[in-house]
């Protein structure tokens, strides 16, 4: 077993039934992600589309690739056109969920989505407000999609050591997400709570992640 493939099984060891293991392979080697699918992981988390666009070719067709980072809106049609993205976990304007669905429509397919919602102390963390995540549902601005299913929410915690802080963000984007599915229970498989990274995801499954993001912790540190 290689070093990856053993931190892959540590991790899976500590994931209660139910919660996923978003591998983030942003700037590592395809190498790195093949020692991880041969020990069986199969989502993929990437944060820039131009990167993506080359690892998609070279790893095998049941990838399940999630894009994690900021996307630009004219970037959307790049990453779509590959017909692979298993789903966008970082979806953080109403304006590029309208793009997503165009563009969507367009290819003919459907696109899974989180909505990406700012619970952190930083200001330049992307995402919605909790106001304004709470105005789109409430203003029913999903029944208008045509293309795009909203699967959940996605939430960073603050950068901090504060390990109460970074659980009190966990619980505020848990609680948006449980509020929206009790007040809209029109919504089908709103399901998914992306929440935790290598130090933190422990205290994110505490608040009810049923999606992890862990790169460091798998593949070491990044090489910028
Ligand atoms: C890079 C990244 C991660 C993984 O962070 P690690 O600390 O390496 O586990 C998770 N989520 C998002 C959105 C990221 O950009």
């Amino acid at each position: 077993m290689t070093t990856i493939g053993h931190r892959i099984g540590e991790i899976l060891a500590t994931l209660p039934e139910g919660v996923r293991l978003t591998a983030v392979s942003k700037f590592h080697p395809v190498e790195a992600l093949r020692e991880a699918y041969d020990a069986g992981q199969r989502i993929f988390g990437e944060s820039r589309v131009q990167e993506l666009m080359t690892k998609i070719p070279a790893m095998p067709d049941d990838v399940c690739w999630h894009f994690i980072g900021h996307l630009q809106t004219n970037k959307v049609r790049q990453l779509l056109s590959t017909r692979r993205i298993a789903m966008i976990e970082s979806v953080d304007s109403e304006r590029l969920l309208r793009a997503i669905d165009s563009e969507s429509a367009r290819l003919g397919i459907t696109t899974r989505v989180l909505l990406q919602v700012h619970v952190a102390l930083e200001e330049t963390k992307f995402g919605f407000l909790p106001d304004e995540l709470c105005a789109f549902f409430d203003d029913r601005g999903y029944e208008s999609l045509q293309a795009t299913h909203i699967c959940g929410i996605m939430a960073m915690a603050s950068n901090t050591d504060d390990t109460a802080r970074i659980s009190a963000d966990f619980a505020t984007a848990a609680e948006l997400k449980a509020r929206i599915a009790a007040e809209h229970p029109d919504l089908r498989g709103f399901d998914t709570l992306s929440m935790g990274m290598s130090h933190d995801y422990l205290l994110a499954i505490a608040r009810g992640a049923n999606l992890v993001r862990i790169g460091s912790g798998i593949f070491g540190e990044r090489q910028y």
